[in-house]
Formats: C-alpha cells, sequence, structure tokens
C-alpha cells in the first residue's frame, strides 16, 4: 500500500462529519473589545486585568516561560506552593495540588482514587474529563441520568464493589443548571462512597463570596469529598486542581500519572491564577456580578421565547432544533457582532444541540441587553 494510501479512511469520515454538520474549526478569535463575546470562560473579566497580566509576565521574568520539569522534580515555584495554599484556604479544603489543566486534574484524581475493582458513577452530563479519568482508571464506570439521585443510590446500592466514587460538577458545563450537592453526599454516604464534585464554573461564580457551590453548602472541608476545578475560567489563567483532605491530597501527588510525568504549570499562570484569586477576595462583588449578568441574560431570552435552562451561575444554555441549526444561529450571532458558543453532538450529552453562553462580569447592562435582542433576532426559521 502506499504510504498516503494509509490514512484513506479519512475522506470518508470526514464527509459524513461534514454532511451532519459536525465539522469543526479553531479559528481565531476576534481582537478583545470587538462586539459582544458570549463564548469564552472569563466569567469574572479577569484574564485580561492589568493586575493579573503584570503578575503573569512577573512571574515569567522570575521564574522563567516554562517550569522546566515536573513538579517532583524542578517545576516546582515559590508560586506554586502560595497558590496551592490560598486556594485551599479560599476554597475551605486542607490541601490543593495544581496540575497544568483542569482536563489532567480530574484524570489524576479519578485514577488515583479508582482502580479495577472499584465503581465509578457518573451523572450523564459530567465533562469529557471526567469521563476520561473513569475510563483510564479502569474502574466500572455506571453512568447515571443527569441529576437523578435515586439513580445513583440504585447503582450504589446493587454493587458488588467495595470502593465507590460519586462524580458530578457542581455547576454543569452543559446547561449550567446545579447539582444537589448535599442530596449526593448523603445518599454517597449511606452507601460508603466516596463524593468527586469538578467546581471549574462555579469557583469564583457561586457560593459566599464565589468560593464555590461546596464552600457555600459547607461541604468543603468533609474528608469524604473531593473538589476538582480549573484555573482557566474564573481565574482568567490556565491549570487546573484537585482539593480535598491532606490525605488524599498526598496520595493523588504520589500516584496521578497526569501529575507525576507532565512538565509543572508554567509560572506565568501559576503568577497570573495567584493575582486573580487575591482579585476576587478584595473584589468579591465580581462574583455577584457575573450572577447578575447571567440571570438578564437568562430572562431576556426567555421572554424573547427561547428555551433557556435554569440555573444560578454564568453558564447559560439555549436550545436549538438541530445540529445545524445551533451553527447557523451561531453564524448569525458573529455577523452581527455577538460571539455565542455552539455546542452540538458529540460534545452534548444527549441529542439537543445548544447555543451556549457564558455571562462576564465586567459587561454592561446595554452590552446584554443587546446580545439579547441580537440572539433572539438572529435564530434561523427551520
Ligand atoms: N471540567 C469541566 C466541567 C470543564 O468545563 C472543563 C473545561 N472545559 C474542564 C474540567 C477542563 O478544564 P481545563 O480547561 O482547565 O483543562
Amino acid at each position: 500500500m502506499r504510504g498516503e494510501a494509509v490514512f484513506d479512511w479519512l475522506a470518508d469520515t470526514a464527509r459524513r462529519r461534514e454532511r451532519a454538520g459536525l465539522r469543526r474549526t479553531a479559528r481565531a478569535r476576534g481582537p478583545v473589545g470587538s462586539g459582544v463575546n458570549l463564548s469564552g470562560n472569563d466569567y469574572l473579566g479577569l484574564a485580561r486585568h492589568p493586575e493579573v497580566c503584570a503578575a503573569a509576565a512577573e512571574a515569567c521574568r522570575v521564574w522563567g516561560a516554562g517550569s522546566t520539569g515536573s513538579r517532583l522534580v524542578t517545576g516546582t515555584t515559590a508560586l506554586h506552593e502560595e497558590l496551592e495554599e490560598r486556594l485551599a484556604r479560599f476554597c475551605g479544603t486542607e490541601a490543593a495540588l495544581v496540575f497544568s489543566s483542569g482536563y489532567l486534574a480530574n484524570v489524576g484524581a479519578l485514577t488515583a482514587l479508582c482502580r479495577p475493582g472499584s465503581l465509578v458513577v457518573m451523572d450523564g452530563h459530567a465533562h469529557a474529563s471526567l469521563i476520561d479519568g473513569g475510563r483510564l482508571s479502569g474502574a466500572a464506570v455506571a453512568e447515571t441520568a443527569h441529576g437523578e439521585l435515586a439513580a445513583v443510590e440504585d447503582v450504589l446500592a446493587r454493587r458488588r464493589q467495595r470502593r465507590a466514587v460519586v462524580v458530578t460538577e457542581s455547576v454543569f458545563s452543559v446547561d449550567g443548571d446545579a447539582a444537589d450537592l448535599a442530596g449526593l453526599l448523603g445518599v454517597a454516604r449511606r452507601h460508603g462512597a466516596a463524593l468527586l464534585v469538578d467546581e471549574a464554573h462555579a469557583l469564583g461564580v457561586v457560593g459566599e463570596r464565589g468560593r464555590g457551590a461546596l464552600a457555600g453548602a459547607g461541604l468543603a472541608g468533609e474528608t469524604d469529598v473531593v473538589m476538582t476545578t480549573t484555573l482557566s475560567k474564573a481565574l482568567g489563567a490556565q491549570g487546573g486542581a484537585v482539593l480535598g483532605s491532606r490525605r488524599v491530597v498526598e496520595h493523588v501527588l504520589n500516584s496521578a500519572r497526569s501529575f507525576l510525568f507532565d512538565t509543572g504549570l508554567a509560572p506565568g499562570c501559576a503568577g497570573g491564577a495567584l493575582a486573580a484569586l487575591r482579585l476576587l477576595e478584595r473584589e468579591p462583588g465580581r462574583a455577584v456580578r457575573v450572577r447578575e449578568v447571567a440571570a438578564r441574560l437568562r430572562e431576556g431570552l426567555a421572554a424573547a421565547g427561547l428555551t433557556v435552562t435554569a440555573g444560578g451561575a454564568a453558564v447559560v444554555s439555549v436550545r436549538a432544533e438541530s445540529a445545524r441549526a445551533a451553527v447557523a444561529w451561531q453564524e448569525n450571532c458573529r455577523a452581527a457582532g455577538v460571539e455565542v458558543s455552539c455546542f452540538r453532538p458529540p460534545s452534548v450529552p444527549d441529542r439537543f444541540s445548544r447555543l451556549r453562553l457564558t455571562a462576564r462580569a465586567d459587561l454592561t447592562d446595554e452590552e446584554v441587553a443587546r446580545a439579547v435582542s441580537v440572539i433572539a433576532a438572529a435564530r434561523p426559521d427551520d
């Protein structure tokens, strides 16, 4: 076979993808300040905050552009240590461990805490990084219908495995709805299971002063609860973290391959995240404002007759008729100066394509009102 023929099968796959309206491209975004951007995850408007950028630049100057090695060799700086201490204090846990992404934090937590012979009970709307962590751990993974406590209880009650971990997001990335954390922990405890909560979309947004949903529910310090999060959304930088009791964090540090064999988080990101966390501590009003902006978006879109999911965080999801309709809707919005995201298979856990909007604390009421009218008018007819 000629060398180039080896990948001829890709042509068929590409054709099918195109026909189904599922082809994706990574395109450069517009310059900052052009139009209204409801598509990034910079919930608090900190990614370009002068203090955050200056701290990132200073970290780069002092420690270098890269961390130079894995965390256990040369990749830990004083910034990583300070970030871990501060994150743990802010979120109300004993300890934290910083990874170079939220994806790797989830994979690390699950592979460290589960193994073949364990059971992972995974909410049907869980993020790909949680699903991949469960799969990689070798544990049996049972997916339960989204938000169904009774289904979680049923799976736990029938299990043969001794060890089990219930996995959820506190604010779901798909629709921005909230998990019943107290309910889930109650179920997990009745059946001797741990609870892992991904707070990627909750940190900096929900809970008192943006400390997250676990802290908000008074559950962050519980020894059978593990929290994961990202530094790439509300904190405007990049990176991830696993938080929990000292014992759990120590175990993850010693056994998570996505921690041990990955170059440590770049110092610029550690410095930027640290500055963002300080800012958030100083200006808790940012968390209040992003929730207010999201509420205005939800109310405005619902009043325009669109199907909007309820939620108390920054993610706002609008139902589209089909994947094709969602793409056309997104394009129409873009042409009118409003950037929105489009969720379609395989990124969505069900058959519903959606427009996905993310509120930002630094949007004005006028910008929100403009976005609402553009989105409502841009809906395609089919
Ligand atoms: N968990 C959830 C719920 C997410 O939405 C994301 C980001 N899309 C991640 C984890 C991964 O975080 P990161 O982007 O830092 O890898």
